[in-house]
Protein backbone atom coordinates (compact mmCIF):
# COMPACT_ATOMS: atom_id res chain seq x y z
CA UNK A 1 0.00 0.00 0.00
CA UNK A 2 1.22 3.71 -0.47
CA UNK A 3 -0.16 6.46 0.57
CA UNK A 4 -2.92 8.73 -1.29
CA UNK A 5 -0.71 11.42 -3.58
CA UNK A 6 -0.34 14.65 -2.56
CA UNK A 7 1.09 17.32 -4.95
CA UNK A 8 4.52 18.94 -3.98
CA UNK A 9 3.77 22.15 -1.95
CA UNK A 10 5.88 25.42 -3.42
CA UNK A 11 8.68 27.00 -1.79
CA UNK A 12 7.71 30.02 0.12
CA UNK A 13 10.42 32.00 -0.28
CA UNK A 14 9.00 34.59 2.36
CA UNK A 15 10.81 32.21 4.69
CA UNK A 16 14.48 33.58 5.13
CA UNK A 17 15.88 30.04 5.86
CA UNK A 18 14.40 29.51 2.39
CA UNK A 19 15.48 32.01 0.50
CA UNK A 20 19.32 31.07 1.93
CA UNK A 21 18.68 27.47 1.40
CA UNK A 22 18.23 28.63 -2.32
CA UNK A 23 21.10 30.89 -2.89
CA UNK A 24 23.40 28.17 -1.36
CA UNK A 25 21.91 26.10 -4.06
CA UNK A 26 22.76 28.96 -6.95
CA UNK A 27 26.00 29.07 -5.61
CA UNK A 28 26.75 25.23 -5.69
CA UNK A 29 25.32 24.97 -9.45
CA UNK A 30 27.22 28.45 -10.38
CA UNK A 31 30.86 26.12 -9.60
CA UNK A 32 29.60 23.45 -11.43
CA UNK A 33 29.45 25.49 -14.72
CA UNK A 34 30.85 24.76 -17.66
CA UNK A 35 31.55 21.11 -17.28
CA UNK A 36 30.89 18.30 -19.78
CA UNK A 37 28.81 15.64 -20.45
CA UNK A 38 28.41 12.56 -21.93
CA UNK A 39 25.57 10.77 -23.49
CA UNK A 40 24.59 7.54 -21.65
CA UNK A 41 23.77 4.39 -23.80
CA UNK A 42 23.19 1.17 -21.83
CA UNK A 43 24.35 2.43 -18.54
CA UNK A 44 27.63 3.45 -20.56
CA UNK A 45 29.42 6.94 -20.44
CA UNK A 46 29.81 7.83 -23.96
CA UNK A 47 31.82 10.75 -25.38
CA UNK A 48 31.54 12.52 -28.77
CA UNK A 49 33.65 15.10 -30.99
CA UNK A 50 30.54 17.14 -31.57
CA UNK A 51 29.14 18.69 -28.97
CA UNK A 52 26.05 20.71 -27.97
CA UNK A 53 26.99 23.89 -25.88
CA UNK A 54 24.48 25.13 -23.53
CA UNK A 55 24.43 28.81 -22.69
CA UNK A 56 23.15 30.75 -19.86
CA UNK A 57 20.33 32.96 -22.02
CA UNK A 58 20.40 35.81 -19.46
CA UNK A 59 24.29 35.99 -19.77
CA UNK A 60 25.21 34.41 -23.24
CA UNK A 61 29.06 34.45 -22.22
CA UNK A 62 28.25 32.14 -19.51
CA UNK A 63 28.95 28.44 -20.75
CA UNK A 64 26.49 26.05 -18.31
CA UNK A 65 27.16 23.03 -20.13
CA UNK A 66 29.39 21.21 -23.14
CA UNK A 67 27.51 17.70 -24.18
CA UNK A 68 28.16 14.95 -26.23
CA UNK A 69 25.84 14.89 -29.29
CA UNK A 70 24.11 12.14 -30.45
CA UNK A 71 24.02 11.08 -34.04
CA UNK A 72 22.91 8.20 -36.13
CA UNK A 73 24.91 5.69 -35.24
CA UNK A 74 24.88 6.11 -31.66
CA UNK A 75 21.06 6.43 -31.44
CA UNK A 76 21.22 2.88 -33.36
CA UNK A 77 23.62 2.33 -30.47
CA UNK A 78 20.93 3.24 -27.85
CA UNK A 79 18.08 1.57 -29.47
CA UNK A 80 19.83 -1.67 -29.62
CA UNK A 81 20.77 -1.06 -25.78
CA UNK A 82 17.02 -0.09 -24.80
CA UNK A 83 16.03 -3.17 -26.91
CA UNK A 84 18.18 -5.43 -24.48
CA UNK A 85 17.18 -3.75 -21.21
CA UNK A 86 13.07 -4.10 -22.26
CA UNK A 87 13.68 -7.59 -22.16
CA UNK A 88 14.66 -7.70 -18.21
CA UNK A 89 12.86 -4.39 -17.49
CA UNK A 90 9.48 -5.29 -18.72
CA UNK A 91 9.52 -8.77 -16.09
CA UNK A 92 10.13 -6.35 -13.44
CA UNK A 93 7.22 -6.72 -10.83
CA UNK A 94 5.37 -3.54 -11.38
CA UNK A 95 5.80 -2.12 -7.90
CA UNK A 96 9.78 -2.83 -7.73
CA UNK A 97 9.32 -0.63 -11.11
CA UNK A 98 7.47 2.17 -9.16
CA UNK A 99 9.80 1.98 -5.90
CA UNK A 100 12.33 3.32 -8.70
CA UNK A 101 10.05 6.53 -9.05
CA UNK A 102 9.32 6.89 -5.53
CA UNK A 103 13.02 6.66 -5.09
CA UNK A 104 14.25 8.93 -7.75
CA UNK A 105 11.40 11.08 -6.02
CA UNK A 106 12.36 11.35 -2.71
CA UNK A 107 16.11 12.41 -3.97
CA UNK A 108 15.18 15.00 -6.53
CA UNK A 109 13.38 16.41 -3.20
CA UNK A 110 16.33 16.71 -1.61
CA UNK A 111 18.15 17.94 -4.25
CA UNK A 112 14.84 20.19 -5.16
CA UNK A 113 16.74 23.88 -4.95
CA UNK A 114 19.96 22.47 -6.82
CA UNK A 115 17.81 21.71 -9.73
CA UNK A 116 15.72 24.83 -9.43
CA UNK A 117 19.05 26.63 -9.52
CA UNK A 118 20.44 24.70 -13.01
CA UNK A 119 17.00 26.30 -14.56
CA UNK A 120 17.75 29.42 -13.26
CA UNK A 121 20.90 28.97 -15.11
CA UNK A 122 19.84 26.79 -18.27
CA UNK A 123 17.00 28.32 -19.38
CA UNK A 124 16.34 31.46 -16.84
CA UNK A 125 13.82 30.54 -14.74
CA UNK A 126 12.99 32.97 -12.05
CA UNK A 127 13.09 30.91 -8.03
CA UNK A 128 9.63 30.98 -8.53
CA UNK A 129 9.04 29.42 -12.03
CA UNK A 130 12.30 27.31 -11.57
CA UNK A 131 10.53 26.12 -8.15
CA UNK A 132 7.30 25.10 -9.72
CA UNK A 133 9.00 23.04 -12.27
CA UNK A 134 10.74 21.16 -9.61
CA UNK A 135 7.62 20.65 -8.00
CA UNK A 136 5.76 19.55 -10.80
CA UNK A 137 8.96 16.54 -11.88
CA UNK A 138 8.27 15.37 -8.19
CA UNK A 139 4.54 15.39 -8.41
CA UNK A 140 5.25 13.52 -11.96
CA UNK A 141 7.09 10.16 -10.57
CA UNK A 142 4.67 10.28 -7.26
CA UNK A 143 1.35 10.06 -9.58
CA UNK A 144 2.58 7.78 -12.35
CA UNK A 145 4.46 5.33 -9.86
CA UNK A 146 1.10 4.99 -8.01
CA UNK A 147 -0.73 4.72 -11.09
CA UNK A 148 1.44 1.67 -12.11
CA UNK A 149 0.82 0.18 -8.77
CA UNK A 150 -3.29 0.83 -8.94
CA UNK A 151 -2.61 -0.58 -12.88
CA UNK A 152 -0.97 -3.65 -12.25
CA UNK A 153 -3.62 -6.31 -11.89
CA UNK A 154 -5.25 -4.85 -14.91
CA UNK A 155 -8.89 -3.78 -14.26
CA UNK A 156 -12.02 -5.91 -13.09
CA UNK A 157 -14.26 -7.81 -15.94
CA UNK A 158 -17.12 -10.35 -15.80
CA UNK A 159 -16.43 -14.31 -16.23
CA UNK A 160 -18.85 -16.48 -16.81
CA UNK A 161 -18.71 -20.06 -14.29
CA UNK A 162 -16.93 -22.29 -16.87
CA UNK A 163 -14.04 -19.62 -17.40
CA UNK A 164 -11.89 -16.80 -15.64
CA UNK A 165 -11.67 -13.64 -18.35
CA UNK A 166 -8.76 -11.38 -17.11
CA UNK A 167 -7.82 -7.68 -18.37
CA UNK A 168 -4.23 -6.64 -17.81
CA UNK A 169 -1.83 -4.19 -19.21
CA UNK A 170 1.21 -5.30 -20.85
CA UNK A 171 4.23 -2.60 -21.58
CA UNK A 172 4.89 -2.08 -25.51
CA UNK A 173 9.02 -2.16 -25.94
CA UNK A 174 11.14 0.86 -26.92
CA UNK A 175 9.54 4.26 -26.90
CA UNK A 176 11.09 7.79 -27.84
CA UNK A 177 10.57 10.69 -25.38
CA UNK A 178 11.38 13.87 -27.56
CA UNK A 179 11.07 17.14 -24.88
CA UNK A 180 11.08 20.74 -25.06
CA UNK A 181 12.98 23.08 -23.08
CA UNK A 182 10.30 25.21 -21.30
CA UNK A 183 9.93 22.54 -18.76
CA UNK A 184 13.15 21.47 -19.03
CA UNK A 185 12.88 19.25 -15.43
CA UNK A 186 9.15 18.68 -15.15
CA UNK A 187 7.89 17.90 -18.89
CA UNK A 188 11.15 15.92 -19.69
CA UNK A 189 11.06 13.36 -16.73
CA UNK A 190 7.24 13.03 -16.43
CA UNK A 191 7.23 11.97 -20.25
CA UNK A 192 10.12 10.08 -19.51
CA UNK A 193 9.35 8.11 -16.55
CA UNK A 194 5.03 7.66 -17.80
CA UNK A 195 6.16 5.53 -20.54
CA UNK A 196 9.36 3.89 -18.32
CA UNK A 197 7.12 3.14 -15.02
CA UNK A 198 4.96 1.05 -17.66
CA UNK A 199 8.00 -0.94 -18.40
CA UNK A 200 8.84 0.31 -21.18
CA UNK A 201 12.79 1.47 -22.37
CA UNK A 202 13.44 4.82 -23.48
CA UNK A 203 15.64 6.74 -26.13
CA UNK A 204 15.39 10.77 -24.55
CA UNK A 205 15.87 13.25 -27.02
CA UNK A 206 16.00 16.42 -24.42
CA UNK A 207 15.23 20.04 -26.36
CA UNK A 208 19.11 21.27 -27.06
CA UNK A 209 18.95 24.27 -25.29
CA UNK A 210 18.30 22.05 -22.01
CA UNK A 211 20.64 18.85 -22.19
CA UNK A 212 22.52 19.60 -18.83
CA UNK A 213 19.26 19.87 -16.07
CA UNK A 214 18.22 16.16 -18.28
CA UNK A 215 21.52 14.25 -17.74
CA UNK A 216 21.67 15.60 -13.79
CA UNK A 217 17.84 13.87 -13.66
CA UNK A 218 20.01 10.70 -15.29
CA UNK A 219 22.23 10.59 -12.53
CA UNK A 220 19.08 10.90 -10.13
CA UNK A 221 17.19 8.08 -11.79
CA UNK A 222 20.35 5.83 -11.61
CA UNK A 223 20.91 6.10 -8.30
CA UNK A 224 17.07 5.47 -7.46
CA UNK A 225 18.05 1.91 -8.93
CA UNK A 226 17.20 1.97 -12.63
CA UNK A 227 18.66 -0.59 -14.29
CA UNK A 228 21.34 0.35 -17.06
CA UNK A 229 19.68 0.59 -20.67
CA UNK A 230 16.21 1.43 -19.40
CA UNK A 231 16.66 4.92 -20.42
CA UNK A 232 19.09 6.21 -22.56
CA UNK A 233 20.31 9.68 -22.47
CA UNK A 234 21.03 11.10 -26.50
CA UNK A 235 20.98 14.86 -26.77
CA UNK A 236 21.20 15.69 -30.38
CA UNK A 237 19.82 17.50 -33.60
CA UNK A 238 15.88 16.69 -34.04
CA UNK A 239 16.32 16.58 -37.51
CA UNK A 240 18.82 14.03 -37.87
CA UNK A 241 18.41 11.63 -34.86
CA UNK A 242 14.62 12.84 -34.22
CA UNK A 243 13.68 11.77 -37.93
CA UNK A 244 16.17 8.55 -37.72
CA UNK A 245 14.64 7.22 -34.57
CA UNK A 246 10.60 8.42 -35.73
CA UNK A 247 10.78 6.87 -38.46
CA UNK A 248 13.05 3.50 -36.94
CA UNK A 249 10.90 0.39 -37.51
CA UNK A 250 11.18 -0.55 -34.01
CA UNK A 251 10.47 2.19 -32.10
CA UNK A 252 7.06 1.17 -30.99
CA UNK A 253 5.60 4.82 -29.84
CA UNK A 254 6.67 8.82 -29.48
CA UNK A 255 6.16 10.74 -26.89
CA UNK A 256 6.38 14.25 -27.95
CA UNK A 257 5.59 17.54 -26.54
CA UNK A 258 6.61 21.06 -28.59
CA UNK A 259 6.16 22.78 -31.06
CA UNK A 260 2.76 22.35 -33.49
CA UNK A 261 5.80 22.29 -36.43
CA UNK A 262 7.23 19.82 -35.30
CA UNK A 263 4.42 17.78 -33.75
CA UNK A 264 2.87 17.14 -36.82
CA UNK A 265 5.76 16.46 -38.60
CA UNK A 266 6.16 13.57 -36.52
CA UNK A 267 3.10 12.33 -36.41
CA UNK A 268 2.66 11.76 -40.04
CA UNK A 269 6.04 10.23 -40.17
CA UNK A 270 5.15 8.05 -36.91
CA UNK A 271 2.07 6.61 -39.30
CA UNK A 272 3.88 5.58 -41.95
CA UNK A 273 4.85 1.50 -41.65
CA UNK A 274 8.31 0.66 -42.55
CA UNK A 275 9.98 -1.83 -43.98
CA UNK A 276 10.04 -4.42 -41.13
CA UNK A 277 7.93 -3.11 -38.69
CA UNK A 278 5.00 -5.02 -37.82
CA UNK A 279 2.82 -3.27 -35.84
CA UNK A 280 1.63 0.34 -35.53
CA UNK A 281 3.23 3.09 -33.91
CA UNK A 282 1.41 4.56 -31.01
CA UNK A 283 1.92 8.73 -30.50
CA UNK A 284 1.60 11.05 -27.30
CA UNK A 285 1.77 14.54 -29.30
CA UNK A 286 1.33 18.14 -27.64
CA UNK A 287 1.42 20.72 -28.80
CA UNK A 288 1.15 24.37 -28.55
CA UNK A 289 -1.78 26.96 -27.52
CA UNK A 290 -3.01 30.28 -28.74
CA UNK A 291 -4.69 30.61 -24.94
CA UNK A 292 -7.43 33.35 -24.11
CA UNK A 293 -8.51 34.65 -21.31
CA UNK A 294 -12.01 35.62 -21.47
CA UNK A 295 -13.13 38.58 -18.78
CA UNK A 296 -17.30 38.98 -18.67
CA UNK A 297 -19.06 42.34 -17.81
CA UNK A 298 -19.91 40.65 -14.40
CA UNK A 299 -16.45 40.22 -12.87
CA UNK A 300 -14.15 41.25 -10.54
CA UNK A 301 -11.61 43.24 -12.64
CA UNK A 302 -8.65 43.17 -10.17
CA UNK A 303 -8.43 39.42 -9.56
CA UNK A 304 -9.11 39.30 -14.01
CA UNK A 305 -5.92 41.93 -14.30
CA UNK A 306 -3.81 39.77 -11.93
CA UNK A 307 -5.18 36.68 -13.83
CA UNK A 308 -4.02 38.12 -17.02
CA UNK A 309 -0.12 39.57 -15.95
CA UNK A 310 0.58 36.10 -14.12
CA UNK A 311 -0.86 33.86 -17.10
CA UNK A 312 1.20 36.42 -19.91
CA UNK A 313 4.07 37.26 -18.39
CA UNK A 314 5.59 33.85 -15.95
CA UNK A 315 8.72 32.97 -17.71
CA UNK A 316 8.23 35.32 -20.10
CA UNK A 317 5.04 33.85 -21.54
CA UNK A 318 7.05 30.89 -22.85
CA UNK A 319 4.78 28.67 -21.57
CA UNK A 320 2.18 26.38 -24.08
CA UNK A 321 -0.46 27.35 -21.58
CA UNK A 322 0.12 30.77 -21.37
CA UNK A 323 -2.12 33.73 -21.93
CA UNK A 324 -1.29 35.80 -25.06
CA UNK A 325 -5.28 36.35 -25.89
CA UNK A 326 -7.44 38.91 -24.05
CA UNK A 327 -11.31 38.92 -24.97
CA UNK A 328 -12.83 41.87 -22.65
CA UNK A 329 -16.42 42.62 -22.65
CA UNK A 330 -17.05 46.06 -24.27
CA UNK A 331 -18.41 47.37 -20.55
CA UNK A 332 -15.20 46.59 -18.88
CA UNK A 333 -12.21 46.74 -21.47
CA UNK A 334 -10.67 49.88 -20.80
CA UNK A 335 -11.03 49.07 -17.18
CA UNK A 336 -9.44 45.73 -17.39
CA UNK A 337 -6.64 46.68 -20.13
CA UNK A 338 -6.03 50.14 -17.81
CA UNK A 339 -5.07 47.77 -14.73
CA UNK A 340 -2.95 45.00 -16.77
CA UNK A 341 -0.82 47.66 -17.90
CA UNK A 342 -0.01 49.48 -15.12
CA UNK A 343 0.82 46.31 -13.54
CA UNK A 344 2.77 45.18 -16.54
CA UNK A 345 4.94 48.30 -16.29
CA UNK A 346 5.56 47.78 -12.66
CA UNK A 347 6.79 44.31 -13.33
CA UNK A 348 10.93 43.54 -13.00
CA UNK A 349 12.58 42.58 -16.23
CA UNK A 350 16.16 41.20 -15.12
CA UNK A 351 18.71 38.30 -14.11
CA UNK A 352 16.57 35.59 -13.07
CA UNK A 353 19.15 34.30 -10.48
CA UNK A 354 18.06 38.33 -8.66
CA UNK A 355 15.41 37.96 -6.33
CA UNK A 356 13.85 40.81 -7.12
CA UNK A 357 12.93 39.68 -10.70
CA UNK A 358 9.51 38.65 -11.62
CA UNK A 359 10.55 37.82 -15.35
CA UNK A 360 13.86 36.96 -17.04
CA UNK A 361 15.54 36.46 -20.37
CA UNK A 362 13.79 34.66 -23.05
CA UNK A 363 15.61 31.25 -24.17
CA UNK A 364 17.68 32.16 -27.31
CA UNK A 365 18.80 34.78 -29.95
CA UNK A 366 16.22 32.66 -32.55
CA UNK A 367 13.51 33.14 -29.92
CA UNK A 368 14.41 36.96 -29.43
CA UNK A 369 14.59 37.94 -33.11
CA UNK A 370 11.14 35.78 -34.09
CA UNK A 371 9.10 37.31 -30.67
CA UNK A 372 10.24 41.01 -31.81
CA UNK A 373 9.57 40.61 -35.10
CA UNK A 374 5.58 39.74 -33.73
CA UNK A 375 5.87 42.99 -32.40
CA UNK A 376 6.43 44.31 -35.57
CA UNK A 377 3.31 42.23 -37.05
CA UNK A 378 1.81 43.66 -34.29
CA UNK A 379 2.53 47.38 -34.83
CA UNK A 380 0.49 47.04 -37.71
CA UNK A 381 -2.40 45.18 -36.58
CA UNK A 382 -3.10 46.94 -33.40
CA UNK A 383 -2.48 49.65 -30.89
CA UNK A 384 0.96 49.18 -28.96
CA UNK A 385 -0.15 49.80 -25.56
CA UNK A 386 3.07 49.01 -23.69
CA UNK A 387 6.60 47.05 -23.81
CA UNK A 388 7.92 46.41 -27.83
CA UNK A 389 11.13 46.68 -27.07
CA UNK A 390 14.10 44.48 -26.51
CA UNK A 391 17.88 44.32 -25.43
CA UNK A 392 20.23 41.29 -26.24
CA UNK A 393 23.66 43.18 -25.29
CA UNK A 394 23.48 40.45 -22.52
CA UNK A 395 21.07 38.30 -22.78
CA UNK A 396 17.90 37.85 -24.31
CA UNK A 397 15.51 40.35 -22.64
CA UNK A 398 12.04 41.75 -23.73
CA UNK A 399 9.74 43.98 -22.03
CA UNK A 400 6.08 42.40 -21.50
CA UNK A 401 3.87 44.12 -24.45
CA UNK A 402 0.39 45.00 -24.74
CA UNK A 403 -1.01 45.27 -28.07
CA UNK A 404 -5.32 46.67 -27.78
CA UNK A 405 -8.44 46.41 -29.80
CA UNK A 406 -6.46 43.43 -32.21
CA UNK A 407 -8.97 42.14 -34.50
CA UNK A 408 -10.06 38.09 -33.84
CA UNK A 409 -7.98 37.14 -37.25
CA UNK A 410 -4.96 39.24 -36.57
CA UNK A 411 -1.59 37.17 -37.19
CA UNK A 412 -1.08 38.29 -33.37
CA UNK A 413 -4.07 36.69 -32.19
CA UNK A 414 -3.99 33.91 -34.01
CA UNK A 415 -0.03 32.64 -34.35
CA UNK A 416 1.97 31.39 -30.88
CA UNK A 417 4.54 34.09 -30.32
CA UNK A 418 5.81 31.93 -27.13
CA UNK A 419 7.15 35.49 -25.73
CA UNK A 420 5.85 38.05 -22.98
CA UNK A 421 3.31 39.57 -25.63
CA UNK A 422 -0.81 39.71 -25.08
CA UNK A 423 -3.22 41.14 -27.27
CA UNK A 424 -6.42 42.49 -26.13
CA UNK A 425 -9.99 42.33 -28.44
CA UNK A 426 -13.09 43.79 -26.98
CA UNK A 427 -16.83 41.85 -27.42
CA UNK A 428 -20.31 42.78 -26.25
CA UNK A 429 -21.16 39.31 -25.05
CA UNK A 430 -21.41 36.28 -23.29
CA UNK A 431 -21.68 34.53 -26.69
CA UNK A 432 -19.26 36.78 -28.80
CA UNK A 433 -15.99 35.94 -26.24
CA UNK A 434 -16.47 32.46 -26.36
CA UNK A 435 -16.67 32.54 -30.50
CA UNK A 436 -13.59 34.77 -30.17
CA UNK A 437 -11.66 32.62 -27.71
CA UNK A 438 -12.53 29.33 -29.76
CA UNK A 439 -11.46 31.03 -33.02
CA UNK A 440 -7.62 29.28 -33.28
CA UNK A 441 -6.58 26.38 -34.25
CA UNK A 442 -5.31 25.59 -30.98
CA UNK A 443 -7.39 24.89 -27.80
CA UNK A 444 -5.42 24.23 -24.85
CA UNK A 445 -5.94 26.27 -22.09
CA UNK A 446 -8.26 29.03 -21.16
CA UNK A 447 -10.13 31.16 -18.54
CA UNK A 448 -13.09 32.69 -17.75
CA UNK A 449 -13.13 35.52 -15.29
CA UNK A 450 -17.04 36.01 -14.29
CA UNK A 451 -19.64 36.20 -11.51
CA UNK A 452 -22.11 34.99 -13.85
CA UNK A 453 -23.16 31.57 -12.91
CA UNK A 454 -24.83 31.08 -16.49
CA UNK A 455 -21.83 32.59 -17.94
CA UNK A 456 -19.70 29.88 -16.41
CA UNK A 457 -21.87 27.15 -17.07
CA UNK A 458 -22.14 27.76 -20.80
CA UNK A 459 -18.32 28.43 -20.70
CA UNK A 460 -17.69 25.04 -19.50
CA UNK A 461 -20.25 23.70 -22.34
CA UNK A 462 -18.83 25.80 -25.18
CA UNK A 463 -15.57 26.97 -24.43
CA UNK A 464 -13.72 24.35 -26.24
CA UNK A 465 -10.08 23.94 -24.77
CA UNK A 466 -8.64 20.36 -22.74
CA UNK A 467 -7.67 22.75 -19.62
CA UNK A 468 -10.77 25.31 -18.86
CA UNK A 469 -10.32 27.55 -15.75
CA UNK A 470 -12.92 29.52 -14.10
CA UNK A 471 -11.95 33.27 -11.86
CA UNK A 472 -8.24 31.99 -12.03
CA UNK A 473 -5.36 32.10 -14.54
CA UNK A 474 -4.80 29.69 -17.34
CA UNK A 475 -1.54 28.25 -16.46
CA UNK A 476 0.16 26.84 -13.57
CA UNK A 477 -2.08 22.85 -13.84
CA UNK A 478 -1.30 20.83 -11.32
CA UNK A 479 0.05 16.88 -11.52
CA UNK A 480 -3.15 14.72 -9.98
CA UNK A 481 -5.38 17.76 -9.98
CA UNK A 482 -5.91 19.33 -13.55
CA UNK A 483 -4.62 17.23 -16.03
CA UNK A 484 -3.10 18.62 -18.64
CA UNK A 485 -3.36 18.25 -22.51
CA UNK A 486 -5.40 20.30 -25.43
CA UNK A 487 -7.89 19.98 -28.00
CA UNK A 488 -7.47 20.62 -31.73
CA UNK A 489 -3.81 21.16 -32.93
CA UNK A 490 -2.78 21.45 -29.68
CA UNK A 491 -1.97 17.95 -29.62
CA UNK A 492 -3.56 14.53 -29.05
CA UNK A 493 -4.40 15.46 -25.33
CA UNK A 494 -3.32 12.68 -23.49
CA UNK A 495 -3.33 14.24 -20.40
CA UNK A 496 0.35 14.54 -18.55
CA UNK A 497 -0.78 13.82 -14.81
CA UNK A 498 -4.34 12.41 -15.38
CA UNK A 499 -5.83 9.22 -14.80
CA UNK A 500 -4.95 6.34 -17.60
CA UNK A 501 -1.38 8.63 -19.02
CA UNK A 502 0.73 5.65 -18.63
CA UNK A 503 -2.27 3.54 -20.51
CA UNK A 504 -1.03 5.31 -23.67
CA UNK A 505 2.08 3.26 -23.45
CA UNK A 506 0.69 0.13 -22.40
CA UNK A 507 -1.37 -2.56 -24.63
CA UNK A 508 -4.41 -3.70 -22.95
CA UNK A 509 -4.37 -8.05 -22.92
CA UNK A 510 -7.56 -10.14 -22.62
CA UNK A 511 -6.90 -14.07 -21.67
CA UNK A 512 -10.09 -16.49 -21.41
CA UNK A 513 -9.35 -19.37 -19.96
CA UNK A 514 -12.31 -22.01 -20.58
CA UNK A 515 -12.50 -24.79 -18.33
P1 LIG B 1 10.22 22.28 -30.74
O1 LIG B 1 9.09 21.67 -31.47
O2 LIG B 1 11.11 23.20 -31.46
O3 LIG B 1 11.15 21.16 -30.11
C1 LIG B 1 10.64 20.14 -29.26
C2 LIG B 1 11.57 18.96 -29.33
O4 LIG B 1 11.51 18.40 -30.63
C3 LIG B 1 13.04 19.29 -29.09
O5 LIG B 1 13.63 18.26 -28.33
C4 LIG B 1 13.59 19.34 -30.50
O6 LIG B 1 14.98 19.08 -30.55
C5 LIG B 1 12.80 18.22 -31.14
N1 LIG B 1 12.75 18.25 -32.61
C6 LIG B 1 12.87 19.30 -33.44
N2 LIG B 1 12.74 18.90 -34.72
C7 LIG B 1 12.53 17.56 -34.71
C8 LIG B 1 12.31 16.57 -35.70
N3 LIG B 1 12.27 16.87 -36.99
N4 LIG B 1 12.13 15.28 -35.30
C9 LIG B 1 12.13 14.96 -34.00
N5 LIG B 1 12.34 15.85 -33.02
C10 LIG B 1 12.53 17.14 -33.35
O7 LIG B 1 9.57 22.98 -29.45
P2 LIG B 1 10.32 23.79 -28.29
O8 LIG B 1 10.73 25.11 -28.85
O9 LIG B 1 11.33 22.95 -27.61
O10 LIG B 1 9.14 23.99 -27.25
C11 LIG B 1 8.19 25.00 -27.33
C12 LIG B 1 6.90 24.48 -27.92
O11 LIG B 1 6.42 23.40 -27.12
C13 LIG B 1 5.80 25.51 -27.93
O12 LIG B 1 5.08 25.42 -29.12
C14 LIG B 1 4.93 25.10 -26.75
O13 LIG B 1 3.61 25.54 -26.82
C15 LIG B 1 5.05 23.62 -26.80
N6 LIG B 1 4.74 22.99 -25.52
C16 LIG B 1 3.59 22.26 -25.41
C17 LIG B 1 3.25 21.69 -24.20
C18 LIG B 1 2.00 20.88 -24.03
O14 LIG B 1 1.88 20.17 -23.03
N7 LIG B 1 1.06 20.95 -24.95
C19 LIG B 1 4.10 21.86 -23.09
C20 LIG B 1 5.28 22.60 -23.25
C21 LIG B 1 5.59 23.16 -24.47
Amino acid sequence: MVVPYTHEPFTNFQDSSNRAEYEAALQLVKNELGKEYPLIIGGERVTTEEKLVSVNPADKNEVVGTVSKANQALAEQAMEKAQEAFKVWSGWDPEARANVLFRAAAIARRRKHEFSAWMAYEIGKTRKEADADSAEAIDFLEYYARQMVELKDGEAINSRWFEHNQYTYQPLGVGLTISPWNLPFAIMAGTTVGPMVAGNTILLKPASLTPVITYKFLEVLEEAGMPAGVVNYIPGSGREIGDYLVEHPKTRFVNFTGSKEVGIGIYEKAAKVQPGQNFLKKTAIEMGGKDTIIVDNEADLDLAAESIVQSAYGFSGQKCSACSRVVAHEDVYEEVLKKVTKMTEELAVGNPVDEATYMGPVCEQSAYEKILDYVEIGKNEARLVTGGSGNNEKGYFIQPTIFADADPNARIMQEEIFGPVVAFTKAKDIQEMIDIANNTDYGLTGSIISNNRAHLEKARREFHVGNLYFNRGCTAAIVGYQPFGGFKLSGTDSKAGGPGYILHFMDPKTVCDQF
